[in-house]
C-alpha cells in the first residue's frame, strides 16, 4: 500500500502502465487533483503523508481510469488554449489539434468587431478561446445539445466572458443572424465504421459529438452549403476536419463557391481545418 506522494505515484504508474501510455503523467494530474497543488509539489515533498480521505480518494481515481475513463472525465478539467474548461461526458474533450482552429481564425483579417459564429460548441472551447483573445469580437456559440449549452455557459460565467452568447441550436435552425464575418465550427467528422471509435477516450465521448454519416462528410458539408447565407461578403468559413477529409472538403467548398480555399496544418502536421 502507499501512504506518501512518492509512493503513490509509483504505485498508480506501475497500474496504469496496463491501459495508458501515460501512466505517469496520469497519476501524477490524478494526485495534484486530490491534494490541489502544483506539479512541482509532488517532488518537493514526496514524502509528505495523504490522509486516509486522500488514500481512498485517489484509489478510486485511478480503479476509474483503470477502467479507461478519460483523465479529463476523472479530474473534471482540461485546459485548451492555457485556459481551463470544465468538461463532463455530454460533449466532446477540447483536443490541441484544435487549437490551430483558434490560430486560424486570430489570424484572418477581421475587424475589431467581428461578427463570429461557433457552431456544436461543446464546452465553448472555440467560441470562449476566441472571446478571450478578441473582446470586442461579437461571438455566439450554439449547441443542439441542451446539456453541451449548460456546460459551455457554466464555463463563459468561469472565464468571465460574459460577451458570448450562447444558444441551443441545432447548427443554423435557431440563428438569426445572416451577417457573420466568421463562422468555424469543429462538428462530428468521423467515419462511423472507424476502428478509432473502440478505443481510448472516444468511448467515453457522445457519438454526437464524433462521428457523421457520408463517411464523416455529412455535418462538413451540411454546414458549408447552409454557412454561404449566413455569411457577409467577404466573410470566412472555417472548419476542421480529419486529416484524410482535406483534399474531399475543399473541392466541396469550391463546388459551392468558396473562393481562396485554404488548407492549414496542425502541430502534428496533419491537414487539420479548411478555411475558404
Ligand atoms: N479529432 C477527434 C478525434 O479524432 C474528433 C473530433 C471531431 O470529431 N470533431 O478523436
Amino acid at each position: 500500500m502507499y501512504q506518501t506522494l512518492a509512493e503513490a505515484l509509483k504505485w498508480a504508474s506501475s497500474q496504469l502502465q496496463k491501459i495508458s501510455d501515460t501512466p505517469k503523467l496520469d497519476a501524477e494530474v490524478i494526485l495534484l487533483h486530490i491534494i490541489h497543488k502544483q506539479r512541482g509539489y509532488l517532488y518537493t515533498w514526496p514524502d509528505e503523508r495523504l490522509t486516509s480521505d486522500q488514500v481512498t480518494a485517489f484509489g478510486e481515481m485511478v480503479a476509474r481510469r483503470l477502467l479507461g475513463t478519460p483523465i479529463a472525465h476523472i479530474v473534471g478539467e482540461r485546459e485548451f488554449w492555457s485556459l481551463p474548461f470544465m468538461v463532463n461526458p455530454t460533449t466532446l474533450i477540447p483536443r490541441p489539434d484544435t487549437e490551430i482552429l483558434v490560430e486560424t481564425a486570430l489570424n484572418l483579417p477581421l475587424a475589431e468587431s467581428a461578427r463570429v459564429l461557433d457552431l456544436g460548441t461543446g464546452t465553448g472551447a472555440i467560441a470562449l478561446s476566441l472571446a478571450y483573445e478578441k473582446p470586442e469580437w461579437q461571438i455566439t456559440a450554439v449547441d443542439k445539445i441542451i446539456e453541451a449549452v449548460a456546460l459551455a455557459k457554466a464555463n463563459r460565467a468561469h472565464l468571465k466572458l460574459p460577451q458570448v452568447e450562447i444558444v441551443q441550436s441545432d447548427w443554423f435552425d435557431s440563428v438569426g443572424c445572416y451577417d457573420f464575418n466568421l463562422i468555424v465550427s469543429n462538428p462530428p467528422y468521423i467515419d462511423e465504421t472507424d476502428e478509432h471509435l473502440s478505443q481510448g477516450d472516444v468511448r467515453f465521448e457522445p457519438q454526437s459529438a464524433l462521428t457523421a454519416g457520408e463517411e464523416g462528410f455529412a455535418d462538413l458539408y451540411h454546414i458549408a452549403s447552409c454557412a454561404r447565407d449566413y455569411l457577409t461578403p467577404g466573410g470566412y468559413l472555417l472548419l476542421e476536419h480529419g486529416f484524410g477529409q482535406a483534399i474531399q472538403l475543399r473541392d466541396k467548398m469550391i463546388e459551392l463557391g468558396y473562393e481562396n480555399v485554404a488548407t492549414v496544418r496542425d502541430f502534428g502536421s496533419n491537414d487539420r481545418c479548411t478555411v475558404g
